[in-house]
């Protein structure tokens, strides 16, 4: 991989972002990019962060661990399904800021008891599966108010906001109902006096879709990195 590759998309990225953001009259500043560096060389998340790339996101604790060791000083948000028996690896590394994927109650419990261990408070996203699809992990958008409600009890899990993965679709546009509702979900959980901040939805390929709905943070990796697996 030749670095002036990677400096173009990274350039064509932020650029797409200003756009997008620009189109919803929303501002750049309030988009955060995820460089998803999962299956991915050391050597490029080193190239991004001297290109000021400062969040990375991996989806397996392994992996995550093994990078996180070369790179204790980025900042890691963790983007996976985790398995319980994994939270206490993920709890040990400070810098490892955010967890996108609260996808069951057991999971939230985990989270918690693990965080009190290491005397920290978590923040975390709910993974809502917005589309009911049955492949994909994630509380249904009927259960968003119980979960918010239950997990106030929590004391060392601060939910900050939500988290949506959108279905494969033949075209791009059909993804935006999908965000829209993640938003509304958002905005009546606020009515309701959740301090929701973050929803965490776009991808390389549909995140500007996704700023055009609100997103505040994209998780990018192919576009960014290449795809996985051709290094
Ligand atoms: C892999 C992954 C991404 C990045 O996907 P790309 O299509 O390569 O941008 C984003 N979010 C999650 C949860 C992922 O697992």
């Amino acid at each position: 991989m030749i670095e002036s590759e990677l400096i173009t998309r990274l350039n064509n990225i932020r650029e797409r972002i200003k756009m997008a953001a620009k189109n919803a009259d929303r501002k750049e500043k309030d988009i955060s990019l995820i460089a998803v560096s999962k299956n991915h060389q050391l050597s490029k998340v080193d190239f991004f962060q001297r290109q000021g790339l400062q969040v990375y996101g991996e989806s397996r604790v392994q992996e995550l661990m093994d990078k996180y060791k070369q790179k204790p000083d980025l900042k890691w948000h963790f983007i996976g399904h985790l398995q319980r028996n994994k939270v206490k690896y993920l709890m040990r590394l400070n810098n490892c800021q955010l967890i996108h994927s609260l996808d069951s109650w057991r999971l939230a419990k985990e989270i918690n008891k693990r965080a009190h261990k290491n005397k920290r408070v978590m923040p975390v996203l709910l993974e809502v599966n917005v589309a009911g699809d049955e492949s994909k992990y994630g509380v249904s958008p009927e259960k968003v108010y119980d979960f918010l409600h239950d997990a106030v009890n929590l004391n060392n899990i601060e939910i900050q906001g939500l988290m949506t993965i959108a279905p494969h679709v033949a075209r791009v546009e059909e993804v935006r109902p999908i965000f829209k509702r993640l938003a509304v979900i958002k905005e009546e959980m606020i009515i309701k006096g959740f301090n929701l901040k973050e929803l965490s939805m776009g991808m390389s390929n549909d995140f500007e879709i996704a700023i055009e709905e609100g997103s505040t943070m994209v998780r990018i990796g192919s576009a960014l990195f290449g795809e996985r697996g051709v290094n």
